[in-house]
This record gives structure tokens, sequence and C-alpha cells, in this order.
């Protein structure tokens, strides 16, 4: 089953079940307090919120979302992404815990044909009406369904206010992918066990006290992960096998004339997410800047683009990789299609801009690395770093990311430092200028007062006249 079969079946299940199907809302939330559009719950907060009415009780959605906080780990593990696209069942009011699970269950189990023997679920330690639902109503073996504590199964969206218990379905990749540990279990971070649902069922209004008071209205909240679904139903080992990443990574082997293996894998991965990523906040309405969502898209440029120089990609090459992304993409997507040129030129620009910068600073800071290595270093000199920024431009935060992949980093303290001093040596030499300038206006006034003088040539003129 390919993905976009998933996201309709997906839909039109939850549609059977009376939900109301709702586009994605933009990745540029309608929330002050967020940045992006982290969640497919973030469209319908102020219903969660009882700060508006929603339209229709139950709704079902496939949410665009960027996790700019799962950044470090894209690439080195097999499920996580900056974009990726959030499927959702959610309840204002109407259907609660019960219904929430035997629906997830159903479709899994009965549409997606999953073998039910691979599924496990986790509930909250003090969630019993959650644990006695699976076990007793769904049929779930006591023995896979795990307990988990606040930090795994507990949702709030802030320190007051709506908050409740999750339950999370997890699919078991079997031994093969497993860390090996005896305590391997859902929950752990190796690759055996994979949460692909989440389920948050809002019933507490947290007070300031921290006390819990039951919601009078309570709601659902769901997501599951369209890549993760699909790699266990495509069954493939990771998110980055699936049909909706396959055809980037194709041609970036294509490109690279490189294998896709262990030790090349963390950088067809970065690319192929983070180009995927871009395409959509451009068309979402993003452009690269120095602030705020602006700088999360120059930020993933500069990323991929750097990660394709490690495949050996010396040119630009995102701003070409984005009409693969949209083709991929088009079906579900389609507004994606007019936008291409616009998103296409948009990278290449900032591609082409980096690409110099680059060029300048990168060759100096391996050898800054490879000098570190020689004396036994964990970090390199700050004022260096300074001075890579202020002579090429080579943006600090890079420099970071570079040296970090390295094991290294440099001083935080002498940069700034480094960055004061500049700051004096330029006030002084503003000082310097402005004396200049005042000691120019003094002698210009003088000769002023002497070129007043001077005009008295017309009177000697005159007198010359009259001589
Ligand atoms: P994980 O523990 O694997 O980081 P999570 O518990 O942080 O996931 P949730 O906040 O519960 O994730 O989000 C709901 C669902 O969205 C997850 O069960 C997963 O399927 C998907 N998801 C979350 N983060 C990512 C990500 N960075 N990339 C891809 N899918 C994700
Ligand atoms: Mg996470
Ligand atoms: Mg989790
Ligand atoms: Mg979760």
């Amino acid at each position: 089953m390919n993905s976009n079969q998933l996201r309709q079946l997906f839909l039109s299940f939850f549609e059977e079940k009376g939900h109301r199907v709702l586009p994605s809302a933009s990745l540029i939330p309608d929330d002050p307090t967020l940045l992006l559009t982290i969640a497919g719950m973030v469209p319908f907060k102020p219903f969660f919120l009882g700060k508006k009415e929603p339209l229709y009780p139950r709704v079902c959605t496939v949410q665009k979302c960027v996790r700019v906080s799962d950044l470090d780990k894209v690439g080195f593990t097999r499920r996580h992404h900056t974009f990726f696209e959030m499927l959702g069942n959610f309840s204002f009011g109407d259907y609660f815990k019960k219904e929430a699970c035997i629906f997830a269950w159903e479709f899994l189990v009965h549409r997606l044909k999953l073998s039910e023997e691979k599924l496990w679920v986790s509930v909250h330690e003090k969630d019993e009406e959650a644990f006695h639902i699976w076990k007793d109503v769904v049929g779930v073996p006591e023995e896979k369904i795990v307990l988990l504590g606040d930090e795994d199964n507990f949702w709030a969206s802030g320190p007051v206010g709506p908050c409740g218990y999750c339950s999370e379905i997890y699919f078991d990749f079997g031994e093969r992918l497993s860390c090996g540990k005896p305590e391997c279990k859902p929950g752990c971070d190796c690759d055996r066990y994979l949460e692909v649902w989440n389920l948050v069922f809002m019933e507490f209004d947290r007070q300031s006290d921290g006390s819990l008071r039951e919601l009078p209205r309570k709601n659902i909240d769901t997501g599951m992960g369209l890549e993760r679904i699909a790699s266990v139903v495509q069954g493939v080992d990771s998110n980055f096998e699936t049909d909706l990443f396959l055809p980037i990574i194709e041609e970036l082997k294509k490109r690279s004339g490189l294998d896709y293996h262990s030790s090349t894998l963390p950088f067809f991965r970065v690319v192929a997410d983070h180009v995927r990523a871009v395409t959509f906040l451009i068309a979402d309405g993003i452009f690269p800047s120095n602030e705020g969502r602006g700088y999360v898209l120059r930020r993933l440029i500069r990323r991929a683009y750097r990660y394709g120089r490690k495949l050996g990609l010396e040119k630009p090459f995102l701003y070409e990789l984005v009409f693969k992304v949209i083709e991929i993409m088009k079906d579900f997507y389609p507004e994606l299609v007019d936008k291409s040129r616009l998103i296409s030129q948009v990278v290449f620009q900032e591609e082409e801009k980096f690409d110099l910068t680059l060029k300048s600073g990168l060759s100096l800071l391996e050898e800054m690395v490879s000098k570190a290595r020689k004396e036994g270093l964990k970090t390199v000199s700050g004022r260096e770093i300074f001075k890579l920024y202020d002579t090429y431009g080579f943006p600090a935060d890079v420099a970071r990311e570079v040296l970090q992949e390295e094991g290294l980093d440099y001083s935080d303290e002498e940069f700034k430092q480094e960055m004061e001093a500049q700051r004096l040596r330029g006030k002084k030499a503003f000082q310097e200028k402005e004396q200049a300038l005042r000691d120019y206006k003094a002698l210009e006034e003088a000769l002023g007062s002497f070129k007043s003088e001077f005009t008295g040539y017309d009177s000697l003129e005159g007198e010359s006249k009259i001589l």
C-alpha cells in the first residue's frame, strides 16, 4: 500500500465513523506561542482550551508538521523527521477513551491488517481506566500493556489548563532490530518497538495549585506519523525506505554515485529529510531570513547543503531535488505544483549564497579540526571561529555544527571576548574618525577665515585695478 492510499484509507475510515474530514492547516500556526505547527492538534487548540466552539464534534486530518526540536535526531534514528505528516482523529467533548482505543485498534488490525501479535500499547501508570479498556474491551494481552510515567504518557499544553494521560501504540519489528538489552520494551529508544500512534485523553483541568480537576467536556486528540505507519505497512526497516523518501534517496544515489550503506546513510537521510521540510516551508510562505521561521528554513537549507557536500555534491543541487519532493507529494498537495518554480528559485539563491561562504571557510575550519585532533584537544579557539565569521562571513552556528559532528566544540567565552574586542576596536576607530572629522572641521573653519581674508584679494585686485 502506498502512502497516498494510506492517507485516503485513514480519512475514509474516520469519515465512516462520523468524523468531518478537514484539510491540513498551514505550517505557520495561528498561535503566537508557537513558531511552527508541531502536531495535528495545533489548529484545534482553541476548541480544547474552550476559547472557541467547534463546528463539528468529530474531525480527522492529515496535518503537515515541522519539529525543529527533533533536528539532532534526524538521520540518526529510523523514525524522526523535521517535516512529517500526522494522521489524527479528534473529539471535542464527544466520544472519549473507549471509542478512541477501539477506533485505533480497528484501523490497524482490520483496515491495515496488521498482525495483532506485533502490536503493543503503553498506558500511564495511574490510568486504570485505559488499562482496563485495552485489556478487557479491546482484548490486548496484559503482558503487552506497558505502564509508563509522566514523561512519556502525560500531555499538557502548559502549567495550568487542559491536560491528560496518553496511551501509545507500538509496532514490534522483532529481535533483529533490538538493542539486545533485557529491559528492551516499548518506550526503549532502540529500533525494535516503533511508536506509531499516540492517543491523548484530555480529561483534566490543572489548577494553579497543581491539583487536577475533571474537565466538564472531555476531548480526544490522536496523532499517528504517516511515515512511520508507512514503514510498517510497506515492511521496511525505516521511514526513509518508504515510497515517501525512496525516490529522493535514489536520485541522490544517482547524483553522488555513492551507495546507501551504514557510513553514508545519515548523509542521504538528512538531505532527503530537509529537502521535504524546505519545500513545504516555502510553499507555506516562509522565506530565508535571520530570525524566526525564516531562520529555521535557512538553517535547514544550509544543513542539507553541507550534508550534500559529504556526499560529494559540490554545486547547488537542492533546487532540483525539490521537484522530486513535489512529484511524490503532488497528488495530496496539488498546490505544490503551482509553487514549484518559486520554491526552486528561493532554494537556489540560498544555496548559491551559502556555497560561497562555505568554500571560503570550510577548508580553514577543516584545518582547525585536524590541528585540534593532532594536539588531542576537544575545543578549537573561539577567537579563530570569530575570525572565520568576521573575515569570511562564515556563520558561527554552522561552524559549531561542523565541529560537533567531529566531536569538537569552540569556547563561547573566547568568541564573545573577541566580538567585544572587535566592538571596542570599532568604537575606537569610530572615535578616531570622529576626532579626525572635528579636527578637519576646525581646520576648515580656520581656513575659512583665512579664505575670507583671502577674499581681500578683491580689494587687492581692486587696488591693482586702481593701480
Ligand atoms: P518519539 O517518542 O518517537 O519521539 P513522540 O512521543 O515525541 O515520538 P508524539 O508527540 O506523541 O511523538 O507525536 C505523535 C506521533 O507523531 C508519534 O507517535 C509519531 O508517530 C509521530 N511523530 C512524532 N515526532 C515525529 C518526528 N520527529 N518524525 C516523524 N514522526 C513523528
Ligand atoms: Mg519525540
Ligand atoms: Mg514517545
Ligand atoms: Mg508520543
